[in-house]
């Protein structure tokens, strides 16, 4: 017979950053309670179910695999999320392109789009605290349309549409007040792709050519012609990218162009607006 106190103790995740709060996050989903349930229980008998499930879970983060996959969820700004392995696991510093687009949209109305959406984290997130805001949320995998579009459905936000698009190729003639995107940012030899958690997320969600700019300069491009006049685009980029991003951005006739930081002190999202 195993209680929980034994098996938090013995449990082990040597290569895991975050190693207790792991095996307390497996341990209490393989239970179905919460984290406080095991500080306030700590006698209660592990059925020999449950003690399976939470070694197997265990046993994959052992291999490296997030336990954002293991569990199949996320949190992300308010919202409990449903993650899958076809796309990015929404990252906190992402919270930081949702504060600044929210102080972009006024209380009131209008239209934004949320380009590669992923899990539909961003849009999900603008669309819980504006509701007069009718949020667009594209992506180009069809597994993340439909997770999206489940985060959605499950959520209650009517006023979130989730549709397939690479980019703008389904938006002709559309124009939004604000255009937000967390794109794939990361150069296609950086070492850091071959440690730690992002080896299991999908390239295509992480990826961006040979300086990490592609996708950054396809939507710098052409966000004009699907902004209106004095409309708002606001990009999460790489740490060391804020400066080449303010440039593409001025080039393209966007003006108050600006960086702004992170909890980490790098700046990570760079913002501007169209002329009126
Ligand atoms: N927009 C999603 C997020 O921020 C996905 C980003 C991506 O796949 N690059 O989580």
């Amino acid at each position: 017979m195993t209680i929980i106190a034994s098996l938090l103790r013995e449990a082990q995740l040597p290569e895991s950053p975050t190693a207790r709060l792991d095996i307390e996050l497996l341990l209490a989903a393989a239970l179905g309670k919460t984290r406080s349930y095991l500080r306030t229980w700590p006698e209660r008998i592990v059925g020999t179910e449950a003690a399976q499930v939470f070694a197997s879970y265990l046993e994959r983060r052992r291999q490296g695999e997030p336990v954002a996959y293991i569990l199949g969820q996320q949190g992300f700004w308010s919202l409990d999320l449903e993650v899958a392995p076809h796309t990015l696991i929404p990252r906190p510093e992402t919270e930081l392109l949702v504060e600044l687009a929210l102080q972009c949209l006024p209380a009131g109305q209008g239209r934004a789009l949320d380009l590669g959406t992923g899990t539909g984290a961003i849009a999900l997130a603008l669309g819980r605290e504006r509701s007069g805001w009718h949020m667009v949320a594209v992506d180009r995998v069809p597994e993340a349309v439909a997770l999206a579009e489940r985060n959605r459905a499950r959520l209650g936000l009517a006023n979130v549409s989730v549709r397939a698009s690479h980019w703008f190729s389904a938006l002709e003639g559309e124009r939004f007040d604000l255009i937000v995107s967390n794109p794939p940012y990361i150069c296609s030899e950086d070492p850091h792709l071959s440690a730690g958690d992002v080896r299991f997320e999908p390239s295509s969600a992480l990826v961006s050519g040979r300086d990490g700019l592609d996708d950054i300069r396809h939507i710098i491009a052409n966000a004009p012609s699907h902004l209106v006049s004095a409309g708002w685009l606001l990009l999460e980029h790489g740490y060391d990218q804020a400066p080449r991003v303010r440039e593409l951005m001025a080039q393209q006739g966007f003006e108050q162009v600006e960086s702004r930081e992170d909890l980490g002190g790098h700046e990570r999202v760079t913002l501007g607006r169209l002329p009126c």
